[in-house]
């Protein structure tokens, strides 16, 4: 097909000069296990509306999801409690990092955002609703494999026991979010699920299966349940907005779709209606996001014409 023929000569085209990209930015090193990872990594999967896939690089080698899975403990929480997890957490982008305690004091414990580690642990709360976390998080690899349709997504427990050793800073974030009343769970067992949570490994083209219903509107779950259009247009609207921690403006600017990134070096980024894409880089800039990944998606939307706001119904351009 001429249009998918496009998009794989775009996508060989990116993956070329990512490769030859010297500028790569630094890995994370605060989570034990990923600091060993090698910046050289680039990986590129796309998955349109059509149903073509378009891959490329390291698109098969799994890494560590991070705040990605942000956006799928979301999707469960919504799913649970509807608009009321709206008095709990805000949906304002922060000005402050992605582990700012700073917000929550004069903010009365609500997280600005579900994108920010306090506003995830709050969601996280909710998701873990009177269960354990081994249940919570298995209910939410249950959403993801389903999503992808792939049964091989799994959590790696070393990464997860790794940061829950040094992970100072969400602990605070939570007993402090816990002081002015805003978790109700106990507190061993809403960090475990969160860092349960970042520590699910994902490869790109699974990352970019799964985020096919926030391309589509919403998606029938193989259990029955349905993710319903309200839904994907809240998780768009919070990946537009505060998907790319403090970079959100700048990158709306410079690529201007929903996306989410993670210290692993991944980003999913939705073209809503027309293609989900998953690209991964591990060498992040000063903000947390993959250089990489954030210049490879520029690129592919820029040449693709996919810019939420350039108009048109976005079939791939021609020539
Ligand atoms: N597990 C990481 C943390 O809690 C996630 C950060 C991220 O990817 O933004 O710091």
């Amino acid at each position: 097909m001429a249009r998918q023929a496009d998009l794989s000569a775009v996508v060989r085209r990116i993956v070329a000069a990512m490769k030859k990209e010297t500028v790569r930015g630094e890995v994370a090193r605060y989570i034990p296990h990923l600091s060993g990872v090698s910046p050289d990594h680039f990986g590129i999967a796309i998955v349109t509306a059509a149903g073509e896939i378009v891959s490329g690089g390291d698109c098969r080698i799994p890494f560590s999801i991070q705040s990605i899975s942000k956006v799928f403990g979301l999707t469960l929480a919504l799913g649970n409690v509807g608009s009321r997890l709206w008095e709990r957490v805000g949906r304002t982008p922060s000005d402050t990092a992605f582990n700012s305690i700073s917000q929550l004091e004069t903010e009365g414990g609500i997280p600005r955002n579900p994108f920010l580690n306090s506003g995830a642990l709050v969601v996280a709360d909710i998701n873990l609703s009177g269960r354990s976390a081994e249940s919570a998080i298995a209910e939410l690899i249950g959403l993801i494999q389903s999503l992808a349709c792939d049964d091989g997504i799994c959590v790696d427990r070393e990464l997860a026991l790794g940061e829950a050793g040094t992970a100072y800073k969400n602990i605070a974030l939570l007993n402090y979010i816990r002081s002015f009343g805003n978790i109700s769970g106990p507190l061993d067992a809403v960090i475990d699920l969160y860092h349960h949570q970042c520590a699910i490994r994902m490869d790109c083209l699974q990352l970019a299966c799964a985020g096919r219903y926030l391309m589509t509107g919403g998606a029938v779950l193989r259990d029955g349940r349905s993710i319903p259009e309200q839904v994907v247009h809240s998780i768009n609207a919070a990946m537009f907005t505060c998907g790319l921690y403090d970079a959100s403006g700048e990158f709306a600017f410079r690529v201007g779709i929903p996306a989410k990134s993670g210290v692993g070096g991944g980003i999913l980024a939705i073209v809503p209606g027309v293609a989900s894409i998953a690209v991964w880089s591990p060498g992040l800039d000063r903000n947390g996001n993959s250089v990489l990944g954030v210049r490879a998606l520029e690129d592919l939307v820029q040449t693709a014409g996919w810019s939420l706001f350039v108009g048109g119904s976005r079939p791939m351009r021609q020539g």
